[in-house]
């Protein structure tokens, strides 16, 4: 890796470790900034909200999860391709792409910070029983690290002003957001 790239990284890593951010965080960051203030302050109600009980219960019965990750770093990601160095989550349907994405890149940079090597994110499409992996672009780097600060800032902040677009309609927070 170069100097620069690692150093974004170990900036990345640093920032999530002090602001105690997850993969998630990031994911919801990607579709909307009032959508990652719910989670940041864990008002989630998957336990009520059918299409997040279905997703929670595809991931749990498709045996995804691989038990060399257990412990990892305080990391949970599904499945670790060790002698590939490719992280894999695991997600019930494709969604929107760009943001389903977002979480495998947070455990590909965590460990690239920890191990000083290149990881490579990737996504397994439950639905479609397909793994798609990610190239991780100087790009990316810097607009995860713009994430993590921002994500950091919205944890000070109050819940701010949600997005109107068709995602709402299919949004698992829309209860919470007072969409529905
Ligand atoms: S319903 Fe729309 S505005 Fe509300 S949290 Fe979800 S994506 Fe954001």
């Amino acid at each position: 890796m170069t100097g620069t790239r690692q150093n974004q990284i170990m900036e990345f890593a640093k920032l999530c470790e002090k602001s105690n951010l997850h993969g998630l965080a990031f994911q919801h960051h990607a579709i909307c900034q009032r959508r990652a203030w719910f989670h940041l302050n864990r008002l989630d109600y998957a336990h009520l909200e059918d299409r997040m009980k279905l997703g929670v219960l595809a991931h749990e019965t498709s045996k995804v999860r691989d038990r060399s990750v257990y412990g990892l770093m305080g990391l949970s990601p599904d499945r670790i391709d060790w002698q590939n160095r490719v992280v894999i989550e695991a997600k019930a349907k494709g969604g929107v792409a760009d943001a389903v994405s977002r979480q495998a890149i947070y455990y590909a940079l965590i460990l690239s910070a920890h191990t000083g090597k290149s990881w490579i994110p990737a996504v397994y499409v439950i639905s479609e029983r397909r793994t798609r992996k990610i190239q991780i672009r100087e790009e990316v780097i810097s607009e995860m690290l713009d994430a993590a600060k921002e994500l950091t800032l919205l944890l000070e902040e109050s819940c701010p002003k949600g997005i109107n677009a068709p995602i709402c309609r299919t949004c698992s927070y829309a209860l919470l957001c007072g969409r529905v």
